[in-house]
């Protein structure tokens, strides 16, 4: 099993799982044929499902604690969870202490990457990192919480609107350092305001691509956009730019969504790139 902690250069990364989903390749993907996903059968259960985890990352930084999004929560909404709400409990099992964290950076505001910015308490909510802020894509925000009385959006109710009433919010608009090694990247298609984090030390780089890629074989297919993608187009040239970025750089690709821990590096194999996840 390998670790659920690296580093680069002096930034220490740990990816904590909130849970998993699982997905048909023809729900999560419509526009692509089941034949195309023949060179990527390491990427699909043997009953040819995607297993998704819902993975956050807790970076220390300059001094600074960074969790970036925080899982989909305790409601399942209509998803196929194996398994969900589990970051508390994994933050309990490692030794964190949630008030150590300083700044919550949210890629954007799907409900499976908002799902514990509150904890229920009694009758209400409260932050579950209390001493920090949660900084938040602006243009996400915009059309969020325009959508947020209708019932697909609730969660944006419970788990982003509260976060201006209590002056946690901190709207990101453009690129943003975070701390002089983490920089906030606009990465829009996903969703208007999507966000990823570029991680910079010592000549040692990283890309936590947040949603902009959720399956390894995007590495190669980066033209493969998902239903969930607010602009297919958009999200596929963002994708592309990325891919050819952190290649070129040789940095560490750090997903999400991709199997647990979700760190790895691009390689190439036969003309085809590949995600090689570090042993
Ligand atoms: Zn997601």
């Amino acid at each position: 099993m390998p670790d659920y902690k690296t580093t680069i250069g002096n930034v220490e990364i740990a990816s904590l799982s909130d849970g998993r989903l699982r997905f048909a390749p023809s729900d999560f993907f419509p526009d692509v044929e089941a034949d195309l996903w023949e060179p990527y059968r390491e990427d699909l259960t043997p009953q040819g499902d995607i297993l998704m985890n819902m993975g956050c990352f807790l970076l220390r930084s300059d001094g600074k604690t960074v969790l970036v999004d925080t899982g989909l929560g305790l409601k399942s909404y209509d998803l196929d969870a194996l398994e969900t709400g589990l970051l508390p409990d994994v933050f309990r099992a490692k030794g964190i202490n949630p008030d150590d964290v300083d700044i919550v950076m949210i890629t954007h505001l799907h409900r499976d990457h908002v799902g514990w910015n509150f904890t229920p308490d009694g009758d209400g909510w409260r932050p579950t990192f209390p001493k920090a802020k949660y900084c938040v894509p602006n243009a996400d925000w915009r059309l969020f919480t325009r959508r947020a009385g209708m019932e697909r959006f609730a969660y944006i109710q419970e788990q982003v609107i509260p976060l201006q009433e209590l002056g946690l919010l901190e709207l990101m608009d453009g690129e943003q350092t975070l701390t002089s090694e983490l920089t906030a990247l606009p990465t829009p298609g996903h969703t208007p305001g999507h966000t990823s984090l570029l991680i910079s030390s010592k000549g040692e780089k990283g890309i936590i691509m947040g949603d902009a890629s959720h399956v390894p074989a995007q590495a190669q297919e980066t033209h493969w956009s998902p239903r969930a993608d607010s602009k297919p187009e958009q999200s596929a040239e963002t994708r592309r730019e990325l891919m050819d970025r952190i290649e070129k750089d040789d940095a560490l690709l750090i997903s999400g969504h991709y199997p647990a821990p979700g760190f790895g590096r691009l390689v190439r194999l036969e003309g085809r790139r590949y995600w090689q996840a570090l042993g």
